[in-house]
């Protein structure tokens, strides 16, 4: 058995990716924060490509609840370990800085940034010790080039493509990648309320991108054929920023 986590793994760009690395032989952990109908929906999905999975819900920025959750996956499975960790749990909440509520900051810096060391932590010694190991975070293209309205996710998703560059520097050696994946404008309930018709028009491909194309490149990262791609952001954003 091959193990992969996603977290937010219930909705959006982390199902998609749930089903990809199911039809890719995985047996999938879909972490996610409350909406167990949604989490269920993607397990149903796993199963319909042929692979099993499992829920695990919990705040990734919770660091106890994190840790209870993975020691248990590991008391239940003592002879395996999770190969493939995607950190895609992520949220924004949107506002000018002049006016940006000191919780929103902190809400959305937590769950990239203490969500990313919270799981990455616990799970990345196994990695090394099996010398085989994916990392693929979550970034976006506020991270690259910094979006108005947005300085606290562009703060979160900078921070998220700086650790990736670090963290792929400390365990290359041991056969783990550590990579970002930036997407643009991505069609799920994230995007819900943004004006997608006078978006698209900034956009080169003249479209939003769907879950399932991150998933591919996702796909990618993970598989054995990417194992010299470490410590890279791999935009995906229908050319809107290059
Ligand atoms: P989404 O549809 O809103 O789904 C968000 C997922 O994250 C859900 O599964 C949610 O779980 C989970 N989540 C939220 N807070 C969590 C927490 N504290 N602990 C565990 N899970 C948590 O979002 P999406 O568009 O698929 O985005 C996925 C990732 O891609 C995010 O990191 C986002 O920043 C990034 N991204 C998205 C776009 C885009 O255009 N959509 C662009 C660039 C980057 P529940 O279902 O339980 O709430």
């Amino acid at each position: 058995m091959k193990y992969a986590l996603v977290t937010g793994g219930s909705r959006g760009i982390g199902r998609a990716v749930c089903i990809k690395l199911a039809q890719m032989g995985y047996q999938i952990l879909i972490n996610y924060a409350s909406r167990t109908d949604e989490a269920e929906k993607t397990l149903e999905l796993v199963r319909q490509a042929g692979q099993d999975g499992e829920l695990l819900k919990f705040d990734v920025s919770d660091a106890r609840q994190t840790l209870e959750a993975l020691e248990a996956w590991g008391d239940a499975h003592p002879d395996e370990y999770i190969e493939v960790l995607v950190n895609n749990a992520g949220i924004r909440r949107d506002n000018i800085m002049a006016l940006m509520p000191e919780e929103d900051w902190h809400r959305v810096l937590d769950i990239t940034l203490d969500g990313f060391y919270n799981v990455t932590q616990s799970l990345l010694q196994p990695m090394m010790f099996h010398k085989y190991g994916r990392i693929v975070n979550m970034a976006s293209v506020s991270g690259l080039k910094g979006l108005p309205g947005q300085v606290n996710y562009s703060a979160a998703k900078g921070g998220l493509i700086a650790a990736t560059k670090a963290l792929a520097q400390e365990v290359a050696r041991k056969n783990v990648t550590v990579n970002a994946v930036a997407p643009g404008f991505i069609k799920t309930d994230m995007v819900e309320g943004l004006d997608e018709a006078a978006l698209k028009k900034t956009i080169p491909a003249n479209r939003f991108g769907t879950p399932e194309e991150v998933a591919e490149l996702v796909g990618f990262l993970v598989s054995p054929h990417a194992g010299y791609i470490t410590g890279n952001v791999v935009s995906i954003n229908g050319g809107l920023y290059t």
